[in-house]
């Protein structure tokens, strides 16, 4: 299986012909992406790629994406613990949800613990501004998606399909 920077390399050029097929297909008339969606997908994308790989399932250990986060690469040891490597981790619908889930409980985390020392922080982030329609978030679900998809299909793994029936077997067994 790929190294953490061979994912990377393979990821960014894998981006390079999406965005190259993107403008062509645009000029074709095809599709029309506005400046903020083409912001969203790349920024995602490459979080993904870089920040929130699938090997973070080996974050005990010192994987790129670990180390992307710099002196917070520590957040992600417990994720190591919790998922065996290229288990669940690595399938295509729960896996990149199960690393969405663990930061998003972190940061739930830290805000209760933010707004327990800092009581007046809570009249000042306001979650009602965020958007909620689906249509919003489609760029940024997409471009997180890409970039674990890629490492998937470098990895050799097809689609849920073969995680599946692994869990069926062992449960026939
Ligand atoms: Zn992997």
């Amino acid at each position: 299986m790929p190294s953490g920077s061979v994912h990377n390399l393979i990821n960014t050029g894998a981006f390079l012909l999406i965005a190259g097929s993107t403008a062509y297909a645009k000029q074709q008339g095809y599709v029309d992406p506005s400046i903020p969606e083409i912001l969203a997908f790349t920024g995602t994308f490459f979080v993904g790629t870089f920040m929130m790989s699938p090997d973070l399932d080996l974050a005990e250990q010192n994987v790129s994406s670990k180390k992307a986060w710099g002196i917070f690469g520590f957040i992600w040891v417990p994720y190591g613990k919790m998922f065996s490597h290229r288990g669940l981790s690595h399938t295509w619908i729960v896996g990149p949800l199960t690393r969405l889930v663990y930061l998003t409980i972190l940061l739930a985390a830290l805000y209760y613990l933010a707004i327990l020392i800092l009581p007046d922080l809570k009249s000042r982030i306001r979650f009602e501004n965020v958007p909620r329609t689906l249509e919003f978030w489609q760029p940024y679900i997409l471009g997180y998606y890409v970039s674990q998809w890629l490492h998937l299909i470098a990895d050799g793994i097809s689609p849920d399909m073969r995680a599946l029936s692994r869990t069926f077997k062992k449960k026939k067994r």
